[in-house]
């Protein structure tokens, strides 16, 4: 059958919006640097929407649109005011973190020029800024550029996938062959060891195809999130795989505990094991001079996942993996056909990650460091620790509350406690709550060893000391 014979197309809505796109760009803009400029009357956490005019019209798909401007006014009148201030100073759970101006911008423009460093390669600007980019980090946390290379990725959860995916192929290559392309099946089962592993580096293992039964737990050293070293050394030795993977934490996101890599280094040393390390938010420590110690050894892994979007204050998604192993990391991702037309010769962020077409993900973390340099991402980083510091100092003081570990770095990980000793954990989630319903504040719950607390963890370049005044006066007045 023939196509029906053309009717005359109805003038493109979209189309109609280049007349007046410089009011829709001044709109949002407008709402962006509202949105700013009252963060702090937002409540921290979400509240939930009434979405008052949300009448049955707007349930269903709409057949005709009614324009971007028309949008933004709907979602100014039904959205914004009920959007969380989490960009804000005192959103202190998980690991979150704000968004800087220069973020934003390299962020926006990123999106609005439409680039990306694919296709074809290393010759177009934004693939020569991600190559810039990823060398600016790896001298920003002080690796060793000679050995370890770097891509951009979504999070620290696909870092850690890529770290899986980078590990198997080094083990075939030393028995003779590629893992990506005779399958798992072809290598002994991998052993994964670790202590105080994120969910992340679980579900790693899970998709990889490694298997969550693979995760060997070691024992933690007591009352800490890290590794046992005779434990570990223990396990490695009598380990029935050849296949060893030992997982190493900079930063468990329950305390921000740090494992002791140098250590661990010259036991993977010793039992010929892969060493990867989760350093999501505790790679930053290298900033910070008191703090770097803790990092001691981090030159010596193969491979290392981070986050843009927690202390570099980037927009999501922006994740960092680094490896001395580029190379098998690339062949594991490899994929090219004549439509992409690049260069086998060439790198390609596309074959060194999971993602074909992917954002520009360089720019916002470009921008960062030419607006702020390293020693500006320096000062809020070191500024948060200060604050964890002064809040851990007020809590190991009061008498309703103790500090259940140290703080490493960031995070203040804490219990309210009554002199009875009593209903610990009751009184710790209604504590938590009447925090949270405080709306200066909002902390998130975390449990270690079975000791449930609250964390507090620091991220944010806005926070300030003043802050933790407020934080302070929050925590003073609850009572379960
Ligand atoms: C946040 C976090 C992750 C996961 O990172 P995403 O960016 O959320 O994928 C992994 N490990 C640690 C220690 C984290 O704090």
């Amino acid at each position: 059958m023939l196509l029906n014979s053309p009717t005359t197309p109805a003038t493109s809505p979209v189309k109609k919006e280049l007349t007046h796109f410089f009011d829709i760009m001044t709109q949002c803009q407008k709402m962006t640097v509202d949105f700013w400029q009252n963060i702090d009357a937002y409540p921290p956490a979400c509240t939930l929407s009434p979405l008052s005019n949300y009448d049955s019209q707007l349930k269903k798909l709409p057949e005709k649109g009614i324009g971007s401007m028309q949008t933004m006014a709907w979602l100014e009148k039904e959205c914004l005011p009920y959007f969380s201030g989490k960009l804000g100073p005192r959103f202190l759970a998980y690991v979150a973190a704000g968004i800087t101006p220069a973020a934003l911008v390299g962020h926006w423009l990123a999106t609005a020029t439409g680039q990306s460093p694919l296709p074809n390669g290393a010759t177009t600007i934004p693939a020569t800024m991600t190559n810039q980019t990823i060398a600016w980090l790896l001298d920003m946390f002080s690796l060793p550029k000679e050995s370890m290379q770097g891509t951009l990725v979504a999070s620290t959860s696909i870092g850690n996938i890529l770290a899986m995916v980078n590990a198997c192929e080094w083990y075939g290559e030393k028995i003779g062959l590629s893992a990506s392309r005779e399958g798992l099946g072809a290598l002994p089962p991998a052993q994964v060891f670790s202590s105080s592993p994120h969910i992340s580096l679980i579900k790693a293992l899970g998709v990889t195809g490694i298997g969550r039964n693979a995760l060997v737990r070691v024992k933690n050293i007591s009352h800490r999130e890290v590794m046992d070293l005779t434990a570990l050394e223990h396990s490695l030795k009598h380990s029935n795989s050849p296949f060893k993977i030992v997982s190493a934490s900079c930063g468990t996101v329950t305390t921000g505990d740090f494992d002791d890599i140098c250590a661990i280094a010259n036991l993977c040393n010793k039992y010929d094991a892969w060493l990867h390390v989760d350093a999501a938010f505790g790679i930053f420590a290298s900033l910070v001079s008191k703090k770097r110690d803790l990092l001691r050894g981090l030159e010596r892994v193969d491979s290392i996942a981070a986050d843009g979007h927690k202390w570099l204050n980037i927009p999501f998604d922006c994740g960092f993996y680094f490896t001395k192993h580029m190379s098998l990391l690339e062949r594991a991702n490899y994929a090219n056909s004549s439509y992409l037309s690049f260069d086998d010769e060439e790198t390609s962020e596309s074959n060194r990650g999971l993602q074909l077409s992917q954002a520009f993900r360089a720019l916002p973390i470009f921008t960062t460091l030419q607006a702020y340099g390293k020693a500006g991402v320096a000062s809020w980083v070191a500024n948060n620790c200060v604050c964890a510091e002064k809040l851990a100092t007020w809590i190991s003081q009061s008498q309703q509350y103790r500090l259940i570990t140290p703080v490493y770095l960031n995070i203040v990980f804490f219990q309210y406690q009554r002199a009875d000793n009593k209903e610990v954990e009751r009184d710790n989630e209604i504590v938590l709550q009447q925090i949270n319903n405080s709306k200066k504040v909002f902390l998130s719950p975390g449990e270690m060893h079975g000791i449930k607390g609250i964390r507090a963890a620091f991220c944010n370049w806005r926070t300030e000391k003043s802050d933790v005044e407020i934080i302070i006066n929050v925590l003073s007045t609850c009572s379960p």
